[in-house]
């Protein structure tokens, strides 16, 4: 065996030895296995399905291992490399298999699923699009297949039966956008019959970084259709045209964007490219108020004028034409950043679609309403077991560790790397550097070797082409545009003398296979234009060649006018340069510039990182009470017993009714009001009483007698329930929705007003909650109104979860983004006593947000303050003075209040009302 682990990182050291000793089994077993027969493999296989019911997975993985490379031998004539088993062990394991482009990955996967399939859950293997889930499920699928394993694949264009059966396959190939999108579908149903997924089990995602890290930054939305905005955006539109932009003379720090300085700003906006922002000025605002004819714009009445303001600023100072987006006849299309391409179908969210088609004068498409919404870091963290596999994921080895729980383990080649990396070409501007670019293209092309040239902008792509065509050098070009073609271009772009441009993901996924004239050439020469926003993405990029031990080499052309460098100071780099004398037509040789350029990516890389984060811990947020809504919906789906939580919901509303008008001093009760609005629910007449217990117990009696009075109307147990099933389920779904606008608007609101120096998300956090008490009580209002109105016989579906009788926001009688003059005062003083201090550390911070570092004041604070804290835990801990873990919790929760007979068939996932709301207090204690 020779497998070398010379020159990799410790951890994948330690892992691999491990693993070592393991692939000798698997030889070993290997060369008994080939003196099976096809039918005996098979046998084997069957027998291993049973073991696998009784003993660990473990005991059987090598001879699974073993069984399926001797089987991929047969049914696709590829047997497995050591190497790709020692890939297939770390998948296997849960780990991040990091292997170069070329080494096989699809063939490496075929261990772990298999192995894991023999469970009988279902194994997900995870593509980045249709093609090759399509493509991999029909490699991949055979070996398989061969050994009596059933395998789906899931595509775009396919119907709901065609779905639930490749999900019933014990291993389904599938995009990861369908996947997730299943799930949200999944929990919109009124009938289980009518779910496609099983349980999320164990997955296995191709391309790792760019589904879990580059993708998730856009969360997966479905959306319904609202028309009745369009002249907002044409008229912000309008507005934000007529404004000058400005700009500011002074380096803003986070905090004094945080306490609102603008210093020295003109113009009636400034755009902050660095951080991808944009502001109107004070004079701006004037401006905005005189167009629109308002007095106060920073009043709470025009939080929506704000808001559509503030996003056609957006898309005029941020978002470029051909860069971000592109207009296809008449359409405004998203460019997928990392690949380049179009990303058809999707769509910016929070109406900045709509704003950038305001932009171009094309036609307005219809703004959508979140139904349901999930981002990809907490999809996939639902799976029980999960791993990934992809060339390029050790520079972002601390991301997957903290947001995923994944490792990376990186698996050493099959045959040594022998491509050549040289040294960074930089020069000072645009121009020279692509004149230099052309003329290491021209030279490759008069010997035959094959040039790849990456871009990072569709743009940029098109200029290449533009300077080839006038040199006469014939070439393809690989970007958003002509996209169809692009699997063809990039299987022939190693053949002797190609000329390929690609924006630098294009054709992730396919092979660039060399022919025998193009590697006596020198093999593929990769030249990237521009260091992308991530090393990954270089990384990637240079990986196209020298696959396989083939020949190969890359540089990076690089100019200091370069996006990625112009936003990180390169300004005063170029003026000491050129005072150095530097020429325009020779690159550079000087280490600022080298490390002028190596900072700027990293800044970037942890600013791209810390907003993922951010994103993730809002959602977290999200997470958790889409998890109680979801639960909730499963009991109600799964059967159960909808007369009790009905039951439950009843009492909560009769509860909810008092407090509602009983409140505060005895005079200030409304009594008239009450009694309206309880006959127009339960339609009984109602006897008051002065004492507030008396009706509390009295209000709950009498709820429950105009329940059973309604429940006896129905002379099939079996139609009531379905009935209170149907009307449960459309009260939560349309509250449901109703809070996520909620959450929306919140959150747009927390960054709106900064508050202070709180952590948003915890203002977010605090925020939320009490906005899920009102959904809850929304949600009881709603069932109980629409089960009270019900007649037995009727067809429930006229009452749709978009009738809601109280929207969540309604109860939630607090503004919650009302600012008290303190809190205001408060933010004011800390913001004055902090600038000074945490000026200057700033921006060195963002990277340090995910391990959850404070800054050296509240540290200290804190531990001052450590004895009272104590006190307020103690509620929290048993007796032996240890907080209770989640489980032993979770029990005692379920006990509470709940008498023998009602646990009967109560299933611990049966939580209502007020107990959901108490899981969740739970949960907010751990975070
Ligand atoms: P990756 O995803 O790692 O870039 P692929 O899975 O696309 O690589 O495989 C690249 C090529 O290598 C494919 O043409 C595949 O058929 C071939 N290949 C994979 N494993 C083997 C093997 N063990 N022996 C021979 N060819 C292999
Ligand atoms: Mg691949």
């Amino acid at each position: 065996m020779s497998v070398s682990l010379k020159g990799l990182d410790h951890g994948s050291r330690k892992k691999l030895k491990k693993w070592l000793p393991l692939l000798e089994k698997v030889n070993q077993l290997g060369s008994k296995m080939t003196f099976l027969s096809d039918k005996e493999l098979r046998d084997y296989a069957d027998k291993l399905k049973r073991r696998a019911t009784e003993e660990p997975l473990n005991n059987l993985v090598i001879e699974s291992f073993a069984l399926v490379r001797e089987a991929s031998k047969r049914a696709t004539g590829l047997y497995p490399y050591d190497v790709q088993v020692l890939g297939g062990f770390a998948l296997y394991y849960g780990h991040i298999a990091e292997m170069n482009t070329g080494e096989g990955k699809t063939l490496v996967a075929a261990m772990p699923s298999f192995t894991m399939a023999l469970l009988g859950r279902g194994v997900h293997v995870v593509t980045v699009n249709d093609y090759l889930a399509k493509r991999d499920a029909d490699d991949i699928g055979r070996i398989h297949r061969f050994l009596g394993m059933s395998v789906g694949c899931v595509l775009q264009d396919m119907k709901d039966d065609e779905r639930r059966r490749a999900y019933a396959c014990d291993i389904t190939y599938i995009t990861n956008s369908e996947l997730g999108f299943d799930y949200l579908r999944d929990n919109k149903v009124y009938n289980l019959k009518d779910r496609v997924q099983r349980e999320l089990f164990y997955c296995i995602i191709d391309e790792v970084d760019s589904v879990l890290i580059d993708e998730s930054r856009t969360p997966l939305i479905i959306s319904t259709v609202r028309s009745d905005t369009k002249d907002l955006y044409v008229r912000c539109n309008a507005i934000v045209a007529e404004l000058v932009r400005g700009d500011a003379h002074k380096e803003l720090s986070k905090m004094d964007v945080l306490s609102g300085v603008r210093q020295q700003e003109n113009g009636d906006y400034i755009v902050d490219e660095k951080n991808r922002t944009v502001h109107l000025t004070p004079r701006g605002v004037k401006t905005v108020e005189r167009l629109l004819g308002i007095n106060n714009y920073a009043s709470i009445e025009h939080d929506s004028l704000r808001h559509y303001i503030q996003i056609a600023l957006q898309a005029h100072g941020l978002y470029k034409r051909d860069v971000d987006y592109v207009v296809n006849n008449g359409i405004v299309e998203i460019v997928d950043i990392f690949t380049g391409r179009i990303a058809h179908g999707r769509r910016f969210s929070d109406g900045l679609h709509q704003a950038l088609e305001a932009k171009e004068g094309v036609k307005i498409s219809d703004e959508s309403v979140v139904e349901a919404t999930i981002t990809y870091q907490n999809f996939f963290n639902k799976y029980v077991e999960k791993a990934g596999m992809t060339g390029t994921a050790r520079s972002s080895a601390k991301e997957f560790d903290v947001i995923y729980h994944l490792q990376v383990v990186t698996i050493p080649p099959n045959r040594p790397l022998i491509r050549k990396d040289e040294a960074d070409y930089v020069y000072l501007t645009k121009d020279a550097k692509r004149r230099a670019v052309l003329k290491m293209i021209v030279e490759c092309h008069k010997k035959g070797q094959p040039v790849l040239v990456g871009t990072t902008t569709i743009e940029e792509s098109e200029i290449f082409s533009e300077l080839l065509k006038k040199k006469h050098i014939p070439h393809n070009v690989l970007n958003a545009k002509n996209y169809a073609v692009e699997a063809n271009i990039i299987a022939t772009a190693g053949e002797f003398g190609q000329v390929t441009i690609a924006t630098n993901m294009a054709g992730r996924g396919t092979d660039i296979k060399l022919t025998d004239a193009s590697r006596a050439a020198g093999g593929l020469f990769v030249i990237g234009t521009e260091r992308h926003e991530a090393r990954r993405i270089d990384n990637q990029l240079r990986g196209r060649s020298g696959r396989q031990g083939d020949p190969g080499r890359s540089r990076f052309c690089l100019s200091l006018e370069d996006d990625v460098t112009r936003l990180f100071g390169a300004e005063r780099t170029i003026a000491m340069l050129r005072g150095l004398g530097a020429k325009e037509n020779e690159p550079i040789v000087h280490h600022a510039v080298h490390k002028l350029i190596e900072n700027a990516q990293k800044k970037i890389e942890d600013n791209y990182f810390s907003v993922r984060k951010s994103l993730l811990d809002f959602d977290l947020v999200n997470n958790e009470q889409r998890e109680l809504i979801y639960a909730q919906r499963n009991t109600i789906l799964n059967g159960g017993n909808p007369d009790r939580f009905m039951s439950r919901l009843v009492d909560q509303v009769a509860v909810q009714l008092v407090n509602n008008y009983f409140d505060g001093p005895r005079d200030a009760w409304q009594m008239d009001g009450f009694l309206a609005e309880w006959h127009s629910i339960f339609g009984d007449t109602f006897t008051l009483s002065t004492d507030k217990e008396v009706m509390y117990r009295r209000a709950m009696d009498v709820a429950h007698d105009a329940y059973r009075k309604k429940m006896d109307k129905y002379a099939l147990l079996s139609e009531l329930r379905d009935m209170e099933r149907y009307v449960i389920l459309t009260a939560i779904d349309g509250c449901w929705l109703q809070h996520l606008a909620y959450l929306d608007h919140l959150r747009q609101g927390i960054q709106f007003y900064a508050y202070g120096q709180q952590d948003p998300v915890l203002v977010y956090k605090d925020k939320a909650y009490t906005g899920f008490e009102a959904l809850l009580n929304a949600i009881a209002f709603n069932a109980v109104c629409f089960f009270f109105e019900i007649q037995p016989g009727d067809n429930p579906e006229v009452y749709q979860s978009s009738n809601l009788s109280r929207t969540p926001e309604e109860l939630l009688k607090v503004d919650p983004f009302e600012v008290s003059e303190e809190e205001i005062l408060l933010h004011q003083q800390e913001v004055e006593s902090k600038d000074e201090s945490l000026d200057g550390q700033v921006s060195n911070e963002v990277s340090n947000d995910s391990e959850g570092q404070m800054d050296e004041s509240s540290v200290t604070l804190e531990t001052e303050d450590k004895s009272d804290m104590s006190n307020d835990f103690e509620s929290e801990t048993d007796e032996s003075g240890n907080l209770l873990d989640e489980n032993d919790v979770n029990e005692d929760e379920a006990n509470v209040g709940v008498t023998d007979e009602e646990n009967e068939d109560d299933e611990s996932s049966e939580l209502m009302g007020q107990e959901l709301l108490d899981s969740k207090a739970e949960i907010d204690d751990k975070g």
